[in-house]
């Protein structure tokens, strides 16, 4: 078996809500009210091999782009650990760790809030190779034409500002931008979310482009399960801060296990219905601020059973060897239909 690019071991993240002026003078009054822990990851374990897609589904609210951000290095784990290339990036300095940054990048949902309106597309794409010794002045300028070509941007255009662009020629400066410090692993949080269904297709289409081209890996961050059926090899589901199945892309659209992933696929529009909203099972996302005990799911859950209620399923091979964190799964009589 291929030893993964990356890897990310019982990695958790947590932010403390700290208490705004009105909070602490109230709490000196005697109020109680406290500091509250936002549970949005929660020892999260995942592997992705080398050229791999791994699609990273789930509702608003999940986790999935704050484990993004964890992965991509702008987040701190609060617990857990980060492997590049089989090594620990927290224990990387020096030349080391500004090379594992660099191979690391990240696409954004927005692609016009991410790129700085007082920068020529140029600098926008062109400055962290330069700062980074990637590239040298004297070549610049064509590094700079080679990587608008290679997202399907013109270069002639290269002296305007973003806000000169439509939303899908901006996503791809972003993409320009990620691509010009040469990554090997590009985290896509709702890259395509912004952009209108025709343009959508064309960007799906540039990231396996340049998949092949470039030999690039991708955790790809979507609620849209028609745009991740499309471009991952591997799916996992993420649901209140855990991944509750992980599988082969046909094989949990075929046969889903856990009963999240049934009554998500049970509401996904598929490509060929041309809907895209994404409609919400019954009932709300627990809060990560007070996660349900047990299975996170089971207020929602229509096979929920006392022991849901009492403890937390782990995610391993179930009956059929298939990854999921289901009480249900990982007995030895068949569960019920959903
Ligand atoms: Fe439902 Fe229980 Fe499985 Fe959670 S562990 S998904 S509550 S059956």
């Amino acid at each position: 078996m291929t030893a993964p690019l990356v890897e990310i071991r019982d990695v958790s993240k947590r932010f403390v809500r700290r208490l705004d002026l009105a909070g602490r003078i109230a709490q000196r009054l005697g109020a109680d009210i406290h500091e509250e822990t936002v549970h949005a990851v929660e020892g999260v374990s995942l592997s992705i091999a080398p050229g791999e897609v791994l699609g990273l589904v789930g509702e608003s609210g999940c986790g999935k782009s704050t484990l993004g951000r964890v992965v991509a290095g702008i987040h701190a784990a609060s617990e857990g650990h980060m492997l590049f290339q089989g090594r620990d990036v927290a224990g990387l300095s020096g030349a080391e760790k500004r090379a594992a940054t660099l191979a690391i990048q990240m696409i954004f949902q927005d692609p016009f809030a991410s790129l700085n309106p007082r920068m020529r597309v140029e600098d926008i794409i062109g400055e962290a190779p330069l700062m980074h010794g990637l590239v040298i002045k004297a070549d610049w300028s064509g590094y700079v034409d080679d990587i608008m070509r290679k997202v399907g941007l013109d270069p002639s255009l290269k002296r305007r500002y973003a806000h000169q662009f439509s939303g899908g020629q901006r996503q791809r400066i972003g993409i320009a931008r990620a691509l010009a410090v040469q990554p090997e692993f590009l985290v896509c949080d709702e890259a395509i979310a912004a952009l209108d269904v025709s343009i959508q297709a064309q960007v799906i289409n540039l990231f396996m482009d340049l998949r092949e081209e470039l030999g690039l890996t991708y955790l790809f961050i979507s609620h849209d399960l028609s745009v991740v059926e499309q471009i991952a090899d591997r799916v996992a589901i993420m649901y209140l801060g855990r991944i509750v199945e992980i599988a082969p892309t046909e094989e949990i659209f075929a046969d889903p296990r856990h009963p999240y992933t049934r009554a998500l696929l049970a509401e996904a529009p598929r490509l060929d219905q041309r809907k895209r909203a994404f409609t919400p099972i019954e009932g709300e996302i627990p809060s990560p601020l007070d996660p349900p005990s047990g299975c996170a799911f089971h207020p929602r859950c229509p096979l929920a059973q006392d022991i849901c209620r009492r403890e937390v399923p782990v995610l391993q091979p179930g009956r059929d060897g298939r990854d999921t964190a289901c009480h249900l799964e990982h007995e030895t009589t068949a569960p019920q239909s959903a």
